[in-house]
């Protein structure tokens, strides 16, 4: 007899690893996954153990009180932010609920690899739009539509390159793209961003029947353990995804804690002045090291290391894991000479400076 099978496309996927090398320190110093350098909002914890009481009750169905929240801060239509279990289930919900067989869904060449695995974890076809000098081509992005295309997702700020596309970028691929394709703008690190010309995508959701904008509060929010995301967009779209969504998508806990982290306003915007401060200091850095890193607006970085074999990128994060710190690997983004950088505490980083000069001498 033979054994069941999964769906056309599931056996040639790779399971997402996020894959940062391995130590036996005892000190760890994780700047694998772009979580938040000053750890969790004391109030989003207080919150978190409030509920402990409550555990053998379900969530509110919908998270009616954190979308009112979240509406409330960013000064949106609540009946139209969906929250779900970290960004990602998001992507899975837009991605059941618009594409299928023989669909195409377009992602960028290095942007978010969940878009193109839970593509094709469903049975549609992810297309890659290349990109340039590591940012998003919009020209790019175009030249992949056909009549198959369903959704085109976006990444901005980008991961894994900190890049981003000026708001007028994004309107100039809104405008191009036929209004039956889905455009979901990924905005994880939004709140990390200072450039006068960008916008995580509210006011383009505003004007258009077609668009999401996808965000998280694992990244500024520093609540990556919760699983916690939300999307917004036109009543349109919103109700196909509550017609996809499952009814108790996020835990009870994730839900109080998400309300007491948008309310903590400081908290926010010290883990955004330690972040602009982190990321030029660790830049130059890096540049006094002589090592080469690609402009960041995230609270990531990409550094390029040297070719030869003793001080390559495979050579860099075994030592750097030697002294229990771990950085994202690239392989899987076919960038081997690169090594991905969260932004860590200032003692952090300032003990993976030390420890990068030492590899290099
Ligand atoms: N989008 C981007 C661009 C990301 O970098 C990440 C996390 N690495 C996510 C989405 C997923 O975030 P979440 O923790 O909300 O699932």
């Amino acid at each position: 007899m033979s054994l069941p099978q999964p769906r056309p496309g599931v056996l040639t996927l790779k399971p997402y690893v996020a894959t940062h090398g391995k130590t036996t320190q005892q000190r760890v110093i994780k700047l694998s996954a772009n979580e938040g350098a000053l750890g969790p909002s004391p109030k989003a914890v207080e919150a978190y153990k409030a509920m402990a009481g409550n555990l053998h009750r379900y969530p509110e169905g919908g998270s009616g009180t954190l979308a009112h929240a979240i509406a409330k801060k960013h000064g949106l239509d609540e009946a139209r932010v969906i929250c779900g279990n970290g960004s990602d289930e998001l992507i899975e919900v837009i991605v059941k609920a618009f594409a299928g067989v023989g669909d195409e869904v377009i992602y960028t060449q290095y942007g978010f690899r969940m878009f193109p695995i839970t593509t094709q974890s469903l049975g549609a076809t992810p297309v890659m739009a290349p990109e340039k000098d590591f940012k998003v081509d919009i020209d790019a992005i175009l030249e992949k539509v056909t009549e198959r295309t369903r959704i085109v997702f976006l990444a901005n700020p980008n991961n894994p390159t900190g890049s981003y596309n000026s708001i007028e970028e994004i309107r100039s691929l809104h405008a191009r793209l036929p209004e039956n394709i889905v455009l979901v703008l990924d905005a994880a690190y939004a709140e990390f961003v200072s450039k006068n010309d960008y916008s995580a995508g509210i006011d383009i959701v505003e004007g258009a029947q077609n668009v999401i904008m996808l965000r998280t509060f694992s990244k500024l929010y520093a609540l990556a353990g919760l699983r916690l995301g939300w999307c917004y967009g036109s009543a349109y779209l919103i109700d196909i995804l509550n017609r996809v969504r499952g009814p108790f998508n996020v835990n009870l806990a994730a839900q109080a804690a998400g309300i007491a982290a948008l309310e903590d306003t400081a908290f926010q915007e010290k883990a955004r002045a330690h972040n602009e401060k982190m990321v030029p200091w660790t830049l130059d850095a890096f540049a006094r090291l002589g090592l080469e890193c690609v402009p960041t607006v995230a609270n990531f970085f990409l550094v390029r290391f040297p070719s030869d074999p003793a001080k390559n990128a495979d050579a860099a994060l075994a030592f750097m894991n030697s002294r229990g710190i771990l950085v994202r690997e690239m392989r899987s983004y076919n960038l081997p000479d690169y090594l991905r950088f969260s932004v860590g505490t200032e003692e952090e980083m300032k003990i993976v400076v030390d420890t990068l000069a030492e590899f290099l001498t």
